[in-house]
């Protein structure tokens, strides 16, 4: 009898242990989530080709222009000013760039939001347009 009310408080034990290790796997990446930058939402594109700037969801990649079907795309990057901190969003794909405002360098980060994309005018386009 004895073994087995031990055995049960072990395995009660285990299950507290368990518990708290997922609270704190879910409250670290909380954590992150609202600290860092905020998670990419869509994937941004602009064509040379016909200047279409778009943007798709983030599980979908474009193949090719939905305006003019070029397959040469851009990825827009958010770059992040050095002087003024301003997001600045560009498609050319180098390291840095400069900022419009204060002409400092700004460098290359993270994946836009979709309301950074919004504003930088690009429309939304469906995984059929694009692939
Ligand atoms: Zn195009
Ligand atoms: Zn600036």
């Amino acid at each position: 009898m004895r073994g087995r009310v031990n055995g049960a408080r072990a395995s009660w034990m285990a299950a507290v242990v368990l518990v708290c290790g997922v609270l704190v796997l879910a409250g670290g990446a909380g954590c992150r989530r609202r600290g860092g930058a905020p998670e990419p939402e869509a994937n941004g594109f602009f064509c040379p080709k016909c200047q279409l700037k778009f943007y798709t969801d983030w599980e979908v990649f474009a193949d090719k222009c939905p305006g003019c079907g070029n397959i040469d795309l851009r990825m827009v990057i958010v770059y992040t000013c050095t002087k003024c901190g301003k997001a600045i969003l560009d498609p050319s794909g180098a390291p840095t760039i400069l900022c419009q405002e204060c002409k400092a360098p700004a460098y290359a980060g993270t994946a836009p939001t979709v309301q950074q994309l919004t504003g930088w005018g690009a429309v939304k386009k469906s995984k059929s347009e694009v692939q």
